[in-house]
């Protein structure tokens, strides 16, 4: 699609803290336009998008106040992290947790305790294992399988080409719901490079979709974060992970999360 949207990296001047309810209603309401916005642009229903708010590097009463704004289900990048917030805050029932980040084989367990939505599945160990914990709990986890989509060594998922096969072995695990793809783009301020790398995520649901085996859907594409969801929208996402423009930009720079971008010219957000 030729639109000119362009990304938004310079996250410290854009995303003033979330510190009320007042502020975190706000900010939704100013990313669900964005969103809609996107939407119109692109001839799409908004319905058709899902909004997931990242609470990554939060305390406690941010996800407090973004749960009374309305928020039921956070993202969160790490396990550990994750889990202690899911442990904290027991009392709140019908909060879910989707956990976004690359997971180790030995942490398998611990996501298939709490987590409803696992988006970064990269390999048939870390598979095997969710599935052997998961069938052990009586419990089942919706899955994306991430894809690398900028070629660039910093960030995780599979190469496009091993997809096929990846997504052909998928259906021996039963306690997991594969329903589509997850990508980081480039993080890059020249927007048609980042339109690239949402393109390709579609161009490979399109081609593996029909071809999937029983039981695994691939119609969910989880593209776009504060930076570029705009973008992603118009290349058919239809999750958006969204961290500062709902909560306020991180102490922490994306380095400690994508640990070999750090030297990278286009990262800004530190
Ligand atoms: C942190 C994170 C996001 C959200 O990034 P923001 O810049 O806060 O919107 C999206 N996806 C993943 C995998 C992340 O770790």
């Amino acid at each position: 699609m030729q639109l000119s949207t362009n990304t938004r990296h310079e996250s410290h001047g854009l995303y003033p803290q979330a510190g009320s309810v007042e502020d975190f209603r706000r900010n939704l309401a100013d990313v669900q336009a964005r969103i809609a916005a996107a939407c119109r642009r692109a001839g799409r229903d908004p319905a058709g998008v899902r909004l997931l708010p990242v609470s990554k590097t939060k305390p406690e009463a941010s996800l407090r106040l973004a749960y009374a704004a309305g928020c039921r289900t956070l993202g969160e990048n790490k396990v550990q992290e994750a889990l202690g917030k899911w442990e904290s805050m027991q009392d709140l029932a019908d909060l879910r947790w989707s956990v976004i980040g690359h997971l180790q084989t030995n942490k398998a367990r611990l996501v298939a305790r709490f987590a409803s939505e696992f988006q970064a599945l990269d390999s048939l160990r870390v598979a095997e294992a969710l599935d052997r914990h998961l069938q052990a709990q009586g419990r089942s986890l919706e899955v994306l399988v991430q894809v690398n989509t900028s070629g660039e060594a910093s960030k995780y998922g599979l190469a496009p080409e091993e997809l096929r096969d990846f997504i052909q072995q998928l259906s021996a695990f039963s306690a997991l719901r594969v329903r589509g793809l997850m990508t980081l783009a480039l993080f890059s301020a020249e927007a048609a490079r980042v339109r690239r790398c949402f393109a390709l995520l579609r161009n490979l649901r399109e081609r593996l979709r029909q071809e999937a085996p029983a039981g695994i859907a691939l119609d969910e594409l989880s593209m776009g974060m504060s930076g570029d969801f705009e973008i992603a929208i118009e290349e058919g996402a239809t999750v958006v992970r969204v961290g500062q423009a709902i909560f306020g930009a991180r102490p922490l720079p994306d380095s400690f999360y994508w640990p070999a971008a750090s030297g990278s010219e286009t990262q800004e957000s530190a």
